[in-house]
């Protein structure tokens, strides 16, 4: 005789678990949220998407979603809509690109909300960097505008690089 296999809950490794902080739990990571809510996804590479803008006439995809380390989503909009107005226009605000207990893992010293913005700023415009590098090694023409952006995305970069190290 074989023991009755055992009917574990429903619920994979996203689960999450107890809100004892009393903080609303979402099973869905904030990516999985957003990506449901925007047409066109195709993903280009781990925790890397481009989707159609719901924030303008968008025929080609051409708003890029980047996950990065710790959950935080980055958004960039080549036609330029601002990561507020995307958001709005599919039903989310910003603070809906950080996961909730985004900064509350673990005993330690509380969590460093200024350096975490610095990254957080720097992965953006590197993104925006690699995706304009991207286009020139596919051959591509930058716009004057992309190109402009391109190059404050460097320098920007640079000052944010400058500032996250000065916090050592
Ligand atoms: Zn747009």
């Amino acid at each position: 005789m074989t023991s009755p296999e055992k009917r574990t809950p429903a619920g994979g490794p996203g689960r999450v678990g107890k809100a004892s902080c009393g903080w609303e739990v979402y099973q869905s990571s904030p990516v999985d949220r957003l990506l449901s809510r925007l047409e066109g996804v195709k993903q280009t590479g781990p925790g890397r998407w481009l989707a159609r803008c719901p924030a303008h006439q968008d025929c080609s995809p051409s708003l890029s979603i980047k996950q990065c380390d710790g959950g935080v989503i980055l958004l960039h909009d080549f036609a330029g809509c601002g990561a507020a107005d995307i958001l709005a226009a599919v039903g989310l605000e910003l603070r809906d690109l950080f996961p909730r207990d985004y900064g509350r893992h673990g005993s330690g010293p509380r969590p460093d909300w200024q350096r975490d913005r610095i990254q957080a700023a720097l992965d953006h415009e590197d993104l925006i960097l690699e995706i304009a590098r991207a286009d020139l090694a596919k051959g591509k023409t930058l716009s004057a505008d992309d190109r402009s952006r391109a190059l404050q995305a460097r320098d920007r970069a640079r000052v944010l690089r400058r500032k996250l190290h000065a916090r050592h």
